[in-house]
């Protein structure tokens, strides 16, 4: 799961790293009296940022033309106006695809006075199975270009998790960052609260992307999360229902929430044959079978061990509202599962929906010679497959047709 930059700061925050202070509005109003507060406690700049799960907003257009999902602005005014144009339209970034984004929360904050921005990331390293913090002094840009033509300018610090992350690494790191002096101490506690964030909420990967360095008023030094962003690993969510509860299924595929209200287990992928499947384990073979036959799966979808004919309609409809699939693969092992269950659904759904596509079903197991009547009599166009294979086969020449 991913959640909003201003969550991340909020979690950030509790485990010591330096955030700045900011306020979430929905309304232009809100972002107004949020404004004017910052103003009356002596703030002149200002920074406005759409709040979506997608990067390089800085750059993004807004389909009404408007430019910039993050803008730093020097009036009440300006970003009254910009709160116009941000909320409520989509915004399109180099990592949203070009049907972008809606933005209904924008972030408002004191801009501060960026000396200079640097890269810092938390992840777990699968080669060496233990986190490492990345860091770079190309902070700002776009991080995978600068692995790719200067890869020297990334340095990474692997964590031993049994001890955590060591304040002699902090110097180290900060000492190539080029933070010197005071500077390396407060670089010391920000690696080390980022990694504690990275810890403790379990996540798979806390990412400061820029990491200022930052002159205060009075003319001090100080480090600054600008921007972050946080994944978690879904398997341990259960641990924390304070991040559970930052879930925002907006900026989830509409598909896979529908999915989840029915128990089922559906990601989208690619390609062009849709399976329904009972049980993850044959689910991925039936991929894996026709990929072997030459065609790509569109999904992968497991409706569980004990389906029930409802559960089987809603597959059949959330299959078939993805437009890029052309023909449908049905395989159901029996073994808990009542084969005359999954036919009936089957079905009902085809009936229900209008079905115009390619349906080869392979059902076999607990009552298949009833599920196979229940099929036969129905007077539907559905292919009944012998094995996964001659199943798999049949699907893959009727899409290619
Ligand atoms: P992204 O484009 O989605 O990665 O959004 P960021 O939060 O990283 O913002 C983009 C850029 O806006 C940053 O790299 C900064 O250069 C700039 N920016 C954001 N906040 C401030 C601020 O408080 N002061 C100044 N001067 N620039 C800021
Ligand atoms: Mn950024």
């Amino acid at each position: 799961m991913n959640i909003h930059e201003f969550q991340a700061k909020q979690l950030l925050g509790q485990y010591g790293v330096t955030v700045p202070a900011g306020t979430v509005c929905t309304t232009p109003e809100e972002v107004k009296a949020a404004v004017e507060k910052l103003h009356a406690n002596g703030a002149r700049t200002f920074v406005i940022k759409s709040q979506i799960h997608a990067g390089g907003r800085g750059k993004g257009t807004f389909k009404n033309g408007y430019k910039g999902g993050v803008k730093v602005l020097k009036s009440v005014e300006e970003v009254y106006d910009a709160a116009k144009s941000m909320l409520g339209q989509i915004l399109v970034t180099k990592q949203t695809g070009p049907e972008g984004r809606l933005v209904s929360k924008v972030l408002v904050e004191a801009a501060t006075n960026i000396q200079k921005e640097f890269y810092v990331a938390v992840l777990l390293d699968r080669a060496t199975s233990r986190p490492i913090i990345m860091a770079s002094a190309e902070g700002g840009v776009n991080i995978e270009e600068v692995a790719e033509k200067t890869p020297e300018k990334i340095v990474r610090e692997t964590i031993d998790p049994t001890v955590g992350f060591m304040p002699y690494q902090g110097r180290k790191l900060a000492e190539a960052l080029g933070l010197t002096g005071p500077l390396m101490g407060l670089a010391t506690k920000f690696f080390t609260g980022i990694y504690k964030t990275w810890w403790e909420c379990d996540a798979s990967m806390v990412e400061i992307n820029p990491m200022g360095r930052v002159l205060s008023e009075d003319g001090k030094e100080y480090l600054l999360a600008i921007d972050a962003k946080i994944g978690l690993d879904d398997n341990a969510l259960y641990r924390h229902a304070n991040i559970q509860a930052m879930r925002d299924l907006a900026e989830e595929a509409p598909l896979e929430i529908e999915a989840s209200k029915y128990s089922l287990n559906y990601i989208k992928l690619d390609g062009d044959i849709a399976c329904l499947v009972n049980g993850a384990g044959l689910a991925m073979a039936t991929m894996d079978i026709i990929q072997h036959f030459g065609a790509s799966p569109a999904n992968f979808l497991d409706v569980g061990g004990g389906a029930s004919k409802d559960q089987v309609t809603a597959a059949f409809k959330i299959i078939l509202s993805d437009p890029s699939v052309k023909g449908i693969l049905v395989n159901i092992f029996g073994g808990i599962m009542d084969c005359n269950i999954i036919a009936t659904g089957i079905v009902a759904a085809v009936k229900e929906t209008g079905l115009k596509l390619p349906l080869v079903v392979r059902l076999e197991g607990n009552n298949v010679a009833a599920g196979k009547k229940t099929l036969a009599e129905s007077g539907l166009p559905i292919t009944s497959g012998d094995s996964m294979a001659d199943a798999a086969q049949k699907v893959v020449k009727a899409v290619a047709k």
